[in-house]
């Protein structure tokens, strides 16, 4: 064949693959990156469990795993050896459950110890056949996780699918990992792929006796630093051990496990996943700004001490702090924080940086009650010394007795 011929066929090659590529794409509602700064920080857990999530709401979801070097989600849905069939021209990808199907680079590799190596145009032209030849068939969502940062894969598959709806960025409080993720926030940026939001993973343990969340390291990180940035923040998922149990086996945390608060996270992250299909709902709603925060959503600290609110606001151990809803009159997290160090002007501060806006207290000092108020929280002083969340529940009720201030110095 001359030259002039081999490249006419070419190009006509490049046309059709392309066409199919968009055929394949356009059965597809909404097609979502899950991406993260760092590794280890979560991101395959969150991408398997959003799918689930939205499988479990009935959605029609595919999960697609490009990670080359370490793809993680065959071994956190126990779909490890398994392998995909085709029909000669389509490869079908694995049903997992009702609503869900599994596409793996893992499934394609032949031994996942083997030592590819992989070089940036030989993974654009994987994932491209990936992306054309995978039959997802209909879809509502395409949920795809990537390997960490924002190399040749994230950058492959956003060239590749011109209509990307959106990226979900996943972070662990401490401010290594925030600063990588500003790096993806620039990435989505540079390539017009609008960022969803930003999920703080790893934030706070649940406790395996008593179920309430410890803060063991700061956090809040990720909020702060999606305010910064502008971008959505979705929510708080806790250091659950039974996340761990459940990816070791296999299991998907949020089916096995839908009563935990890391369960009832993981329903916050996909609610604007939801607004795209005009769903959403109702008591869980995502916080994208701090004016968003105090119309529909409050944070509300009690200061405690010997499990019952602390009549006196300065002595207290611990603070609790409850996510409301006050609208519907709903609890939507709690978590413990110890009281920190006294030093003048610290707690203002402190429970402000936490997003706290209201305070219930037995009593507090009228200096103090300025200062709260200077830091956009109001207080409310006069509580009985009851248990924080039988305080809480009267407040949403507006059955809240309020005496005279205990303390006054
Ligand atoms: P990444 O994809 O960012 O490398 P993985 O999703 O593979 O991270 O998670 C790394 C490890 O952390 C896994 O063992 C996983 O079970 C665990 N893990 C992830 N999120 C949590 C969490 N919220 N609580 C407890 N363990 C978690």
């Amino acid at each position: 064949m001359s030259e002039e011929k081999n490249k006419a066929a070419e190009s006509l090659k490049a046309i059709t693959e392309s066409k199919e590529l968009a055929d394949r794409m356009g059965k597809i509602k909404h097609k979502i990156m899950v991406l993260s700064g760092k590794g280890g920080v979560g991101k395959s857990t969150v991408a398997a469990n959003i799918a689930v999530t939205l499988a479990l709401e009935g959605e029609k979801v595919g999960l697609l795993d490009t990670d080359f070097h370490g793809p993680s989600i065959p071994t956190l849905l126990n779909l490890e050896g398994r392998h995909p069939e085709s029909d000669g021209k389509t490869i079908l990808p694995i049903d997992f459950s009702e609503g869900l199907k599994v596409m793996s680079i893992g499934f394609l590799l032949q031994n996942k110890d083997d030592a590819v190596i992989w070089r940036g145009p030989m993974k654009m032209k994987v994932i491209k056949q990936l992306l054309t030849e995978v039959n997802w068939g209909d879809l509502d969502y395409l949920i795809i996780d990537f390997p960490p940062g924002t190399g040749d894969e994230p950058l492959s598959v956003a060239q590749l699918i011109p209509g990307m709806d959106g990226a979900v960025i996943v972070t662990t409080p401490q401010n290594l990992s925030l600063n990588d993720v500003k790096k993806c926030i620039n990435f989505c940026r540079q390539l017009n792929v609008p960022v969803l939001g930003v999920v703080e993973n790893m934030s706070g343990l649940v406790c395996p006796n008593c179920k309430m969340i410890i803060n063991v390291f700061k956090t809040g990180g990720g909020e702060k630093m999606a305010e910064e940035m502008g971008v959505p923040f979705l929510g708080k998922i806790p250091i659950d051990p039974q996340i761990v149990e459940a990816s070791d086996n296999g299991e998907p945390f949020v089916y096995h496990y839908g009563k935990t608060e890391a369960a009832k996270a993981f329903a916050g992250v996909v609610q604007p996943l939801l607004q795209m299909e005009g769903k959403a709902e109702s008591g869980i709603k995502t916080v994208s700004s701090k004016e968003e925060k105090k119309e529909g959503m409050h944070k509300i600290a009690i200061p405690v001490v010997e499990g019952h609110l602390s009549a006196h606001f300065g002595h207290c151990e611990e603070f609790s702090i409850f996510d409301v809803d006050l609208e519907n009159k709903k609890i939507i997290g709690q978590e413990k924080a110890p009281s920190p160090p006294h030093e003048p002007g610290l707690l203002p501060r402190w429970l402000a940086e936490k997003g706290v806006n209201v305070i219930i207290a037995g009593g507090m000092g009228t200096q103090a009650q300025q200062l709260f108020a200077e830091s956009g929280i109001t207080v409310s002083v006069g509580a009985s010394a009851d248990d924080p969340e039988k305080v809480i529940i009267s407040y949403m009720n507006n059955a809240l007795e309020l005496g005279g201030n205990t303390c006054d110095h």
